[in-house]
């Protein structure tokens, strides 16, 4: 018998769906060659940086204070870098941020955690809209506080309202919303934000206390033509803004992003001290040095979007015409096609026969679902193709 928290052992030994069918796909490609692999599992931007991501580093390793760029910064993330983000998101979003608003984060998942850890007293709930990215119930629960789920609109995937406002009462500490969403690609429309801020300040007048709205938005620039996505600040005074550029400048491996905590929310410097202490608690210290400088340089930059665009026309259009069931994608590079038998499981087994990996969607608290990552060559997505039509007739679409 160890004598070690069973629910952490548990963690560690199961891995996320996605990374298991990853390291499938990995064992298959060494069997058959990469290039019969067709694996859409992960969300691993497939395009490269800007390249004002490497010019900035290497300006900064050149530069005379090359070496200092490797020693500690001060805990919240450096000042410069503070000024120099708040100054970009001022011009970009048309709000007034300062740096004492900012609180630089190892990506939106620390971001995500130091906000839980901040805010969560015991007892409280954080309600999460489904489908939603399957480490948010781990981290609502491992920083104290308790998850509950509100189920979709299946037809258009933006929020069930009379859900929502069942599921919020007087231990609702927040809201969590990610639009553009892993996996649905949905966003919230401004209709959808306004009903959203409506029914939160209604509850938060009648409970007494502010409920926040925790935004999680790693992937606000993967935006589609045709579409836009609404600053929810805008719509909604109390909401922590937690941003990555893990996506939109395709810098995953290195951990960077940030928590906004905007002067208009409550208890706006209390909520800002309880996210530092928390960083403290969860033993971050500072994100990464070099790359804040990047993430202040290029903020508001993007990589090549355009493979997204084509991957996704073509999926959508290709699946949809052979009779699947799909969320358009508005953002991200994920498309959510609806199983055609009701475990999808079944479907994602079927079609890891042929070698086309995508996981099912139960663990976003979708069943029935599975989600298929884009962020691939578009070759790739052309040879998958003719499979989903292979697929499509042996289940009788
Ligand atoms: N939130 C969502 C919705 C995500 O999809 C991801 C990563 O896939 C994250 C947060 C975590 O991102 P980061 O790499 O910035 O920690």
């Amino acid at each position: 018998m160890s004598n070690l928290p069973e629910n952490m052992v548990q963690l560690g030994s199961r891995r996320n769906i996605m990374r298991e069918i990853r390291e499938y796909g990995l064992i298959r490609a060494r069997e058959v060659g990469a290039e019969n692999v067709l694996d859409f599992s992960l969300g691993n931007p497939s395009v490269p940086p800007p390249p004002q991501v490497n010019d900035t580093i290497r300006a900064i390793l050149d530069s005379p204070q090359g070496d200092s760029i490797h020693a500690y910064t001060t805990a919240q993330g450096d000042l410069a870098v503070r000024e120099s983000l708040a100054a970009s998101l001022t011009r970009r979003f048309g709000m007034h941020y300062g740096p004492d608003d900012l609180y630089i984060t190892v990506g939106a998942a620390a971001g995500l955690c130091c906000c839980f850890r901040a805010l969560a007293c015991p007892g409280d709930e954080f309600v999460l809209m489904a489908p939603y990215f399957t480490e948010y119930d781990i981290f609502v629960r491992g920083n104290g506080g308790i998850p509950v789920v509100v189920p979709p609109d299946y037809d258009t995937f933006q929020p069930d309202m009379k859900a929502l406002e069942a599921a919020i009462g007087p231990k609702t500490k927040a809201l969590v919303v990610n639009s553009p969403n892993n996996p649905s690609g949905a966003i919230y429309s401004a209709e959808t934000l306004t009903a959203m801020a409506d029914l939160l300040r209604r509850k938060a007048a009648e409970y007494g206390h502010p409920i926040y709205l925790i935004s999680d938005e790693p992937y606000r620039e993967i935006v589609f033509q045709g579409f836009t996505v609404p600053w929810i600040p805008n719509f909604y005074d109390d909401t922590l803004v937690c941003y990555s550029y893990s996506k939109s400048i395709s810098l995953p491996g290195e951990r960077i992003g940030y928590v906004l905590v905007g002067e208009k929310v409550a208890e706006h410097k209390a909520v800002y001290a309880a996210i530092c202490g928390a960083g403290r608690v969860l033993g971050y210290v500072n994100a990464p040095s070099l790359f804040q400088r990047v993430a202040a340089a290029c903020d508001g930059l993007t990589s090549d979007l355009s493979i997204y665009q084509t991957n996704r026309d073509l999926l959508y259009n290709g699946l949809t015409s052979m009779g699947y069931t799909c969320v358009e994608p508005g953002g991200t590079f994920y498309l959510l096609l609806k199983s055609p038998v009701p475990d999808a499981n079944e479907f994602c087994k079927r079609a890891q026969a042929y070698d086309l990996l995508f996981p099912p969607t139960d663990d976003f608290a979708c069943p029935g679902w599975c989600r298929i990552a884009f962020c691939t060559t578009t070759e790739q997505v052309q040879k998958a193709l003719p499979i989903f039509k292979k697929l499509a007739e042996e289940y009788g679409l």
